[in-house]
């Protein structure tokens, strides 16, 4: 979402910095209203403090607050988190109601999402609708959504919606198949990252 998308009378929750974190200039849980200002979108708050601890009646939504798609909006907006090899260990195919060993890192990172009350879905291909599972054996799609839900329950002591559909409203997709790449562009950030690497230290790896 970038400020140039937002229109007046859009409601945000909160806003984050590129790591992640909410500035703290805004009242969390509470909702502002995106408006027109002298010809800047802004948001309007009595007594709300930017981030130089000025205070401020309004809070200009410009574009140095680089990470604009990670406005929180509130009408929704989703985390997508993949099953296999993403939140559960994957090491082969083992029949269709097998679910491997939790990935604490990733457990621990869905757990402080949902603790902040963020919405967190499984995103995974194990809830297409087919016919037959790799094995030949019927696909039983509610036996699948089961074991789902019990490992959910597991880890987070509560089910996760499950979905294999991105909506408009999913705002991040963590998945051990994703490749990301700068909007617009077509360029992916690995690429990039390796071509800074090779700027930065074009003769660190000698050719063997
Ligand atoms: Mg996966």
């Amino acid at each position: 979402m970038k400020v140039s998308e937002l229109n007046d009378g859009d409601e945000l929750t909160y806003l984050s910095e590129p790591d992640g974190s909410v500035l703290e200039c805004l009242e969390k849980g509470k909702t502002y209203k995106v408006e027109t200002f002298n010809g800047s979108k802004i948001i309007r708050c009595n007594g709300i403090h930017d981030k130089y601890g000025h205070s401020n009646e309004h809070f200009l939504l410009d574009s140095s607050m680089i990470n604009f798609d990670r406005f929180i909006q509130a009408s929704g907006g989703w985390i997508g988190v993949d099953l296999d090899c993403t939140l559960a260990v994957y090491d082969g195919w083992k029949g269709p109601y097998h679910i491997g060993e939790p990935i604490p890192a990733m457990v621990e990172r869905v757990k402080a999402w949902l603790a902040a009350g963020r919405e967190v879905r499984i995103f995974t291909a194990r809830v297409t609708e087919r016919v037959t599972n790799r094995d030949g054996t019927p696909h039983d799609i509610v036996k699948v959504r089961q074991v789902i839900d019990e490992f959910c329950m597991a880890q987070f002591n509560r089910t996760l919606p499950i979905t294999n559909i991105k909506t408009w409203d999913m705002m991040e997709l963590w998945d051990d198949r994703c490749v990301q790449v700068r909007p617009n562009t077509g360029v992916s950030l690995a690429d990039e990252l390796e071509a800074i690497r090779n700027a930065e230290a074009p003769h660190k790896y000698p050719e063997k």
